[in-house]
C-alpha cells in the first residue's frame, strides 16, 4: 500500500437527517414520482417527525491502516476476508487503500417499531421501520460524500461501498469486520452494535461497509461499475462523475409533487466546484413580487494586454417564473460600478463606444429556459477581456451555467420539504 497523507478518521452523532421525500418514498415502494397524500402522507410526516425527536443517527469511518490483496483474500489490517467480487473491485481500481464505515439509524426507531408492532399498529410500525432505512441509506450516502471530499482534495477518488451480504460476500463474515471497525484509533466508537451469530447486526438499522480509495482516477472513466456516483443521491456534490440514476432528469419530469423544471444532472463545461464557489462567492439572486427573479453576477478578470488591468463587469439576469421554466426574460452586462479596467482593453482603445455597444447587445438564449444553457456549447476562450464575441459568449456560458448550479442546489433543497 502507498503510504497516505493522513489516516482519516471520522466519528459523530449528526443532530439532523435530511432524508429526500424521494428516497423514503422509494424505500416505501411507491412508483418514481409518486406523490404521498390521505393516511400515507400522514404516516409519512409522523415517522418523520418521531424520528427527528427521537432517532439518533451516527456514523463512523476509519481509514485501515493496511491493505493488501493476499490470494483469494482481501486483507485489512492483518484480518483477512473472503470476497472475489470486493478483491476484483479492490484490483481493477488499483485501490491503494480502504475505508471501513459503520453507519446506523440508532436503538430507538427500533425499540419503538417493535413496540408499535406489539399494539398492533402495523402501519406505523412500516412508516418507522422504512424511514430507518432511508436514514441508513442517507448516512451511507452523506459519510461517502465526506470520503469523496477527503479523497479529491488528495488527489484521490472513492469507489462504491461493498459490505457483508452482498453478493459474493458472505454475511458471516460481518462480526469480523465489525470486531475490525471497533479497532478504533482516536475517536470512540459512536454506538453500541453487535453482530449475532447468523450475521445480523443489532440494532439491525446498521450498515458496515467498506470503501476502496484509488489514487488511479482515470482508470475509473471505461470502469463506469467502480463510479459511486450512479447510485449516489448526494445532491450538492462538487465532484460527480456520472449521473444519479435516480435523479430528476429532465423538464416537466415529477418530482415530490412538482415538475422539475432544471436537469439536475445535467453537464456543466466547468467542474462543479467551481461552480459552487462563484455561485456563492459572486452571485446574488433575488425574488421579486412577479415572481420573476433577478441574478447579479459579478465578472472579475484582467485585461489581456495593457499590463492586465483588473476588469470588474456586473452581468444582470431576469428570470421567468419557476413553473414556466426560468425563461430567460433580460439581460445585460456592463461594467461595474467605479470600474476603470475596461477603457484600457484593445478594442475600447480602438473604438471604445463600438466596444460598448456590442458587449450591450450580446443577449445569448434571452427568451429560452434556463435549462437550455445545458446545451450551449461556445468556443472555449481563456480571454480575460470582452474585446472578442468568442471571450464574450464564453464569460455569458459561465454565468448562466453558474445561475443554473444555483437554482438546482436550491430546488434540491426545497424538494426535501415538499413531501
Ligand atoms: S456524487 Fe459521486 S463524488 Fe459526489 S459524493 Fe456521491 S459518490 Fe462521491
Amino acid at each position: 500500500m502507498l503510504p497516505l497523507i493522513e489516516l482519516l478518521e471520522l466519528a459523530g452523532r449528526p443532530s439532523t437527517v435530511q432524508v429526500a421525500p424521494e428516497e423514503y418514498i422509494r424505500l416505501l415502494g411507491y412508483p418514481r414520482g409518486h406523490v404521498l397524500e390521505g393516511r400515507a402522507r400522514e404516516l409519512a410526516d409522523w415517522a418523520r417527525q418521531w424520528y427527528a425527536e427521537h432517532g439518533r443517527p451516527w456514523f463512523y469511518a476509519r481509514q485501515a491502516e493496511s491493505f493488501s490483496i493476499e490470494g483469494a483474500s482481501v486483507v485489512f489490517d492483518d484480518v483477512a476476508f473472503n470476497s472475489p467480487r470486493l478483491r476484483s473491485m479492490l484490483r481493477e481500481a488499483e485501490a491503494q487503500s480502504v475505508v471501513l464505515v459503520a453507519v446506523g439509524a440508532g436503538k430507538e426507531a427500533e425499540e419503538e417499531s417493535r413496540r408499535l408492532w406489539e399494539e398492533e399498529k402495523p402501519d406505523e410500525y412500516f412508516f418507522l421501520e422504512i424511514f430507518g432505512s432511508a436514514v441508513v441509506e442517507h448516512l451511507t450516502t452523506t459519510t461517502g460524500a465526506r470520503l469523496c471530499a477527503w479523497a479529491e482534495d488528495h488527489g484521490m477518488a472513492v469507489l462504491p461501498h461493498y459490505s457483508p451480504g452482498y453478493p459474493e460476500w458472505d454475511v458471516a463474515e460481518q462480526p469480523r469486520l465489525l470486531k475490525l471497525m471497533q479497532r478504533t484509533r482516536g475517536a470512540d466508537f459512536p454506538s453500541r452494535v453487535e453482530v449475532l451469530e447468523s450475521g445480523m447486526p443489532r440494532p439491525k438499522k446498521t450498515l458496515l461497509a467498506v470503501f476502496g480509495v484509488t489514487q488511479h482516477r482515470e482508470r475509473l472513466r471505461p470502469l463506469t461499475s467502480l463510479i459511486p456516483c450512479q447510485s449516489c443521491s448526494f445532491g450538492p456534490c462538487q465532484f460527480r462523475r456520472a449521473p444519479y440514476r435516480r435523479a430528476p432528469r429532465a423538464f416537466g419530469e415529477q418530482v415530490g409533487g412538482r415538475e422539475a423544471v432544471l436537469d439536475a444532472n445535467g453537464r456543466y463545461s466547468v467542474q462543479r466546484r467551481a461552480l459552487a464557489r462563484w455561485a456563492a462567492e459572486r452571485l446574488s439572486l433575488r425574488a421579486s413580487n412577479e415572481g420573476s427573479l433577478d441574478a447579479v453576477f459579478r465578472y472579475e478578470g484582467t485585461t489581456c494586454t495593457n499590463m492586465g488591468r483588473p476588469l470588474a463587469f456586473d452581468y444582470h439576469v431576469k428570470l421567468g417564473p419557476r413553473e414556466e421554466g426560468y425563461p430567460i426574460r433580460d439581460q445585460r452586462c456592463a461594467p461595474a460600478a467605479g470600474d476603470t479596467g475596461h477603457v484600457h482593453m484593445c478594442q475600447y482603445l480602438t473604438d471604445g463606444d463600438r466596444l460598448m455597444c456590442a458587449i450591450e447587445e450580446d443577449k445569448p438564449l434571452l427568451g429560452q429556459r434556463l435549462n437550455a444553457v445545458l446545451d450551449w456549447h461556445p468556443p472555449m476562450s481563456a480571454a480575460g477581456c470582452f474585446c472578442e464575441p468568442p471571450s464574450r459568449a464564453r464569460k455569458w456560458a459561465l454565468v448562466l451555467e453558474t445561475i443554473h448550479f444555483a437554482l438546482v442546489q436550491q430546488e434540491s433543497a426545497e424538494d426535501m420539504d415538499i413531501v
